[in-house]
């Protein structure tokens, strides 16, 4: 099962364990983890809620530990970071 990184608090999420395929293909959204989904709204405790940041990314946004984990057929983009998360800043836009 593939994993990505919440785009609200860059952690490591399954995608069957969340809405991301609700979110990414239906509605057009960035995935978020179900602790950041206000539909969910809690961690579903299925493994420990931790960073993705150093983790490799691939062209569909998935993650993946390591180089040698990678099937052929992805390609790695980069590597995850912590998203920038700006407290006290109003959103206007
Ligand atoms: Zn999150």
């Amino acid at each position: 099962m593939p994993i990505f990184m919440c785009h609200a608090c860059g952690c490591i999420e399954n995608t069957a364990l969340s809405n991301y395929w609700v979110h990414t293909t239906l509605e057009g959204k960035p995935g978020l983890c179900s602790a950041c989904d206000p539909e969910i709204g809690k961690w579903h405790g299925e493994f420990p809620q931790r960073s993705a940041a150093g983790m490799l990314v691939d062209q569909s946004g998935h993650l993946w530990s390591s180089q040698e984990s990678v099937p052929k057929h992805y390609q790695i983009m980069g590597s995850a970071s912590q998203p920038h998360v700006s407290k006290g800043e109003e959103g206007n836009g």
